[in-house]
């Protein structure tokens, strides 16, 4: 018997008008996809209703209400029809499938970037990343070879599925009582994702499920949990287990690595390969501010929520405005008292009308049902960040902008267009206008999404939006450098993270007793972000160099990294190896790359001074400033040139 493949989506009997009543919940132009491999007819896609746009939360790609309709009509008959079939899709060629390709992404597809979204597509059904060279290794060198992985995250479970499927034995080391690391940790209220539910899932489960568009951190808290299940992970998952040394052995070419378990036992591990996923926003970052320990209430850092917090009808200060205090404030706003927001530098946001829709019930069917309907979504979803690459982020040396507020002439028109929307949003409250506007070029920090909660809260009669610096805590308030007292009987620190502090607070030893932190200093590197020299068979996922803050795909980064870390494996164990290590020529000069190749991209930008990307300096060691598809041809084996195998 052969298995149906999971993304054509399970069968139905839906009467026709449960279908017509779907109808009106989904996405045309992944719907006219979808009926392709329902019908086998391509002219669902060659005729006159075609997408006039690739934006990731345009769902209906600007197509006419006329045109919608249109289709919606056309479609239930087709429907009805492949459900009378017995819901079986057609198999599709693929030139047609690269004609789709192009219609959903509204630009030619091509090369890398198409080799990339057919193995995430599956249209055979196939997990085209999935390890497949395990039976390669003898039996004995398999057991002989376990790997510590550190972090149960989104990098941490893939890596423990891939190890699964190459056969080596293998823990999963988390300091966390359970899985999911960012999303295990941050409970404040608000917290969700903001690039789309649908493409931050792994491509290799169905991503039919989720109940919003951008869903909440319970949905993906849960949704991390169930893989650890259905991958049965949870054997090898040690939970509220902190590493807290890796030490190089030279003698037996395996690391050491010290733990200490929940209950306060100290113990050493004897992996030959260390893969981290200890993720890179994790470390809370404390601001420095006088008086802070004077405070009389409670005060926190976002990360640490206290559990039963009860904040109804307090004066409550959020210190901090970046992903996480824009996300907090129009969640509390209406409870408290009064809400104090301290943002010391104003952030870009672009509108999203989806950014809090729940998936309505037709749209949930049809991911759940229409054959591929969902990998389309997806493919709408992730394909226009990813295609665009780095350019827009590029400063152009030609172009001159006195006021240091763009880097080139597309970045301008942004820009302008942002400028004006936050201006005619706030045109009833002209006193917020200078607040709200920054003063470097659009996309230079994180860019922050908004259906309108934020700036609605803004408006609010108890809210104040604080620009003024702060000078000092005291007991019950904040008190800014203009001498105005804010009452608080809550502070909320949404300082964000020590990012640049990879692997932190770990104390990471290799070769000859280097320290890793010292080889760093506030530099890290890593070749690829994920191989350092002086640390054979350590490897990072979203190490130095590989945040994103473009193309918006950790999950595919992590997926690269991943099996970037288990080509190198495979090399040394079929090779008879013990080490495999980077060559310091290769690491260094990858380095240098990619230092040019980051300070020419807007993060970099002098007239932001304040960011997390940032190092002390003002250098960026923490995003990556390749197009996505670039990185995914990189990483598809560890080049032995660059290692030393031994
Ligand atoms: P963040 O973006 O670094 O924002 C920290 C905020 O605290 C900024 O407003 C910052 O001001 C302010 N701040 C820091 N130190 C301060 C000080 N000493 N005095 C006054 N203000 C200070 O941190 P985050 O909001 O936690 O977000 C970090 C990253 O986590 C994001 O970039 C994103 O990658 C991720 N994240 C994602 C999501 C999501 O997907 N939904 C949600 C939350 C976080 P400045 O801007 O002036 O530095």
């Amino acid at each position: 018997m052969t298995t149906r493949n999971l993304h054509t989506g399970q069968p139905f009997t839906d009467d026709d008008a449960a279908i017509a009543a779907a109808l009106e919940d989904v996405s045309i132009p992944a719907l006219l996809c979808s009926l392709v491999h329902m019908t086998g007819d391509p002219s669902w896609i060659r005729g006159d209703v075609r997408p006039q746009v690739a934006i990731a939360s345009e769902f209906q790609s600007r197509i006419p209400d006329d045109q919608l309709a249109d289709v919606r009509r056309r479609a239930l008959p087709a429907i009805a029809a492949y459900r009378d079939g017995g819901c079986e899709p057609h198999a599709l060629s693929p030139e047609l499938l690269h004609e789709m390709m192009e219609f959903l992404g509204c630009r030619p597809v091509g090369g890398t970037l198409e080799d990339l979204f057919v193995e995430d597509m599956q249209f055979d059904g196939v997990d085209g990343a999935a390890v497949s060279w395990g039976d390669d290794v003898p039996a004995d060198v398999k057991a002989a070879s376990p790997v510590v992985v550190i972090g149960c995250g989104l990098s941490g479970i893939l890596a423990g599925i891939r190890l699964t499927q190459a056969g080596l034995p293998f823990t999963i080391i988390e300091k966390n009582d359970g899985p999911g690391g960012t999303w295990w940790e941050n409970r404040y209220p608000g917290a969700r994702v903001d690039v789309g539910s649908h493409q931050y899932c792994f491509a290799f489960e169905p991503g039919d499920h989720w109940s919003e568009y951008y869903c909440q951190q319970p949905e993906l808290r849960a949704y991390f949990s169930s893989i650890v299940d259905k991958y049965a992970l949870a054997p090898h998952c040690r939970f509220g287990t902190a590493v807290t040394s890796v030490t190089w052995d030279e003698s037996s070419a395996r690391y050491r690595v010290g733990v200490r378990g929940p209950d306060g036992v100290e113990e050493t591990l004897e992996p030959r390969f260390v893969i981290s996923a200890v993720g890179s926003l994790n470390l809370p970052r404390m601001p420095d501010i006088p008086g802070m320990e004077s405070f009389a209430g409670p005060s926190f850092h976002s990360t640490r929520w206290p559990d039963g917090l009860d904040i109804t009808g307090k004066k409550f200060a959020l210190i901090g405005a970046g992903a996480t205090g824009f996300q907090i404030a129009p969640t509390i706003a209406d409870r408290v008292e009064h809400l104090s927001i301290f943002e010391r530098t104003a952030q870009w946001i672009i509108p999203n009308p989806m950014y809090h829709a729940t998936v309505p019930p037709g749209d949930r069917w049809a991911q759940r049902h229409l054959p591929f309907y969902a990998r389309w979504f997806r493919f709408m979803m992730t394909f226009p960040g990813m295609a665009i690459g780095t350019e827009p982020y590029k400063r152009d040396p030609d172009y001159d902008d006195p006021t240091s507020t763009s880097i080139n002439a597309t970045n301008a028109q942004r820009r302008d267009i942002l400028l004006t929307w936050m201006r005619s949003e706030l045109a009833d409250r002209p006193d917020l206008i200078d607040k709200c506007m920054p003063d470097y070029p659009a996309m230079g920090k994180r860019v922050l999404q908004d259906n309108g909660s934020w700036l609605r809260c803004l408006k609010k009669p108890n809210v104040d939006l604080v620009r003024t610096r702060i000078e000092k805590i005291v007991p019950d308030g904040v008190v800014t450098v203009d001498g105005t007292f804010y009452e608080a009987e809550i502070i909320c620190y949404a300082t964000g993270f020590q990012h640049n502090e990879f692997l932190a607070p770990m104390e990471v030893i290799g070769r000859n007793g280097v320290s890793l932190r010292e080889q760093w200093g506030d530099e890290p590197t890593a070749l690829l972000g994920i191989t350092m020299p002086n640390f054979p068979n350590l490897f990072c996922c979203y190490g130095p160099g590989t945040n994103l803050a473009h193309g918006a795909g950790l999950f595919f980064h992590s997926e690269m990294q991943v099996h970037y870390a288990l080509d190198a494996i495979h090399r040394v164990l079929t090779a008879g190896a013990q080490t495999i290590e980077v060559r310091k020529d290769a690491h260094d000069d990858y380095a240098q790359r990619y230092q040019k190749e980051i300070g020419s991209l807007v993060w970099s930008h002098p007239a932001i001074t304040h960011s997390h990307y940032k190092n002390p300096q003002g250098k960026v060691f923490t995003l990556s400033p390749w197009p996505l598809e670039l990185y995914w041809k990189w990483t598809r084996v560890a080049d032995p040139d660059d290692y030393v195998i031994a």
